[in-house]
This record gives structure tokens, C-alpha cells and sequence, in this order.
């Protein structure tokens, strides 16, 4: 599995300007919502709570994802921390390593079994979803990044650090660091992976405009900081609206980055504080390919992106 990642991440050749195309999935809890699970959207565990209740379903949406085109599907442990899952469910810490570890099996069996049904799809990789600290407070922070003045940059380590392990113990193929308000947090797990042999992530942030991230920073320095690492293999922005996902590209033109730009953007929808969805839809399929010319290479969707609009979309950057 590493080395098809190693195939993805080779230099562009000289006197080629086009990367890979890498296809990645959409939103793995929206999906969940749209099968019936509709109490999930108002669980401190979101998709997670699945992982111990009904891990079957957790395996069904990865598969719809791959079977869409997916070349990555991101594990369902976005809100699931060591800490969360004891205090919110009672877990022992074994428990909760347990239980992360499975979000790992079920996105890898996912894998095989499209594989074997699907011979030709030679692509089919694991990225562990590190959801931001403000998205286990499940107040909406990791959308503001406000609680960045409230925690020091050593307790957030700590708090990121179990979960990264237990991810990489379960064999992800690289780490989908997401929802990321503000640098300093990326940067606080960029010093943890560092640490880590042989692991890799690619580094989202969530973004409230055309140009910051949603804690404020300047969306392209924030870009630039991240991709120094080594280990960082792509990065970009994910569960942003599509509306701003033009101009975000536009502000790191003059960067020429080497390494992949990912999309990963919501339905454009706004999540109220009535725990309901409002606004209007934007066709990520439709817009995707303006993105490619932007410099965009790795794209997918998050919050009610389904299945099939990842689908629609890999038609329209193939065709
Ligand atoms: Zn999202």
C-alpha cells in the first residue's frame, strides 16, 4: 500500500505541469444520516458512535465511497479520541484504543472487498481522519478555532498523540489531518508525526472566507508553513464552502507549490445552531474541474458530499 502512496507522491517530472489525479471520498457521517442514522448529528461521537454500534454500516459507506471512485477513503475517527470515547461512553482507555483500531479494520476490509469485486482498482488507500480538538468539543469550535487561547500547545499534543499512535498501529497508509482551524494546531500534530517513523499525513484546514482559515490565519502562509515538513505529502482545505474554494486556490498561485492541493469542500450548506441543515446546494462535481486548473489535484468532498456526487465528480475531471 505504501509504495501506490510513493506512486502518487513522485516529483512532477520537468516540463510537466500536471499532478496525479487522486480522487478521495466525501462526507462519511452525512452518508451515515442519509442511510437512517439520523441521530449521529447530534452525538458528541458523531460517526464514531457507529464504530461500537453498528460497524457493519461504518464498512458499507467506505465501500460506497471506493465503489464512487474513491482512491482514498478516510477513516470514521474523526470525533473518536482516547479521552472523548471514555468520557462520553464510559470506554476504558484499552476500550478506546480498541475501538479507533477498528475504524482502521473496517476502512481496510472496505478496501479488499471492493478490490476483490473490482479487480481493476488498483488504488484503494487508507488515510486515518485526525479530526481537530475543537471538533471533539462538539460545539462547533473547530469551525472558529477559539479554543486555541485555552489550551497550551503541550496538553494539545497530548491530547492528539494517542490517537495518531493507534492510528498508525492499525496500518493507515497516511494520515488525514482535517478540519483544521488555525496553523498552531497543525503545526502542534505536524511536531507529533514527526516523532513517528514512516508516518505521513496530508494537512486540511477549515475555512471561514476566500482567504483565512476559520481561527483567522492566512490560509496560503498557513499552506506554506505545513508543506515544509517532510512528512506533510499534500494539503489544502477541506469542509469549507465551495464558494470560497476558488480564491482560497487563487492565493497560493504565487507559491507554486511542488506537493498535491487538495479540495475537500462541503455541500456549501450551513450548519445552524438548530442542528439542522439550510442554504443552498453547490454542484462540487460541476466545479471541480475549474479547481484542477486552479492547481487542485487530490479532491473529494466532506459534509453532504455523497457517494454519487463523488462519482459525478470523477466523470468530470476524467472526461
Ligand atoms: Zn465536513
Amino acid at each position: 500500500m505504501t509504495s501506490q502512496l510513493n506512486d502518487l507522491l513522485e516529483p512532477v517530472s520537468a516540463g510537466s505541469h500536471r499532478r496525479p489525479l487522486v480522487i478521495l471520498d466525501g462526507g462519511t457521517g452525512t452518508e451515515l444520516v442519509r442511510m437512517g442514522f439520523t441521530n449521529i448529528d447530534d452525538d458528541p461521537l458523531f460517526s464514531a458512535r457507529l464504530l461500537s454500534t453498528n460497524p457493519e454500516a461504518i464498512k458499507e459507506v467506505h465501500k460506497r465511497f471506493y465503489k464512487a471512485g474513491s482512491d482514498i477513503v478516510v477513516t470514521a475517527t474523526y470525533q473518536a479520541s482516547v479521552s472523548g470515547l471514555q468520557k462520553h461512553v464510559g470506554m476504558t482507555s484499552e476500550e478506546a484504543k480498541n475501538l479507533i483500531k477498528n475504524g482502521v479494520l473496517l476502512a481496510k476490509q472496505a478496501a479488499q472487498e471492493v478490490r476483490s469485486e473490482c479487480p481493476d482498482r488498483k488504488l484503494l488507500l487508507v488515510a486515518g481522519s485526525v479530526g481537530s480538538y475543537g471538533a471533539c468539543l462538539h460545539d462547533g469550535s473547530e469551525y472558529r478555532g477559539d479554543y486555541m487561547g485555552k489550551i497550551s500547545i503541550n496538553d494539545l499534543k497530548a491530547w492528539h498523540k494517542p490517537r495518531i499512535d493507534i492510528l498508525m498501529e492499525a496500518g493507515v497508509d497516511l494520515l488525514a489531518i482535517e478540519t483544521i482551524p488555525c496553523l498552531a494546531e497543525a503545526l502542534a500534530i505536524i511536531d507529533i508525526i514527526e516523532d513517528i517513523p514512516g508516518c505521513r499525513g496530508w494537512v486540511t484546514f477549515s475555512c471561514k472566507d476566500g482567504k483565512h482559515t476559520c481561527g483567522g490565519d492566512v490560509f496560503s502562509e498557513s499552506i506554506k508553513q505545513v508543506m515544509i515538513s517532510e512528512r506533510v505529502v499534500a494539503a489544502g482545505m477541506n469542509c469549507t464552502s465551495p464558494t470560497y474554494v476558488s480564491d482560497l486556490l487563487e492565493s497560493l498561485q504565487s507559491h507554486s507549490f511542488v506537493k498535491p492541493i487538495i479540495v475537500k469542500p462541503n455541500s456549501g450548506e450551513l450548519w445552524d445552531t438548530t442542528h439542522r441543515w439550510h442554504g443552498g446546494v453547490k454542484n462540487v462535481s460541476e466545479l471541480a474541474k475549474a479547481w484542477t486548473k486552479n492547481g487542485a489535484s487530490w479532491l473529494g468532498g466532506c459534509c453532504r458530499v455523497y457517494p454519487d456526487d463523488i462519482s459525478r465528480l470523477k466523470n468530470a475531471l476524467i472526461n
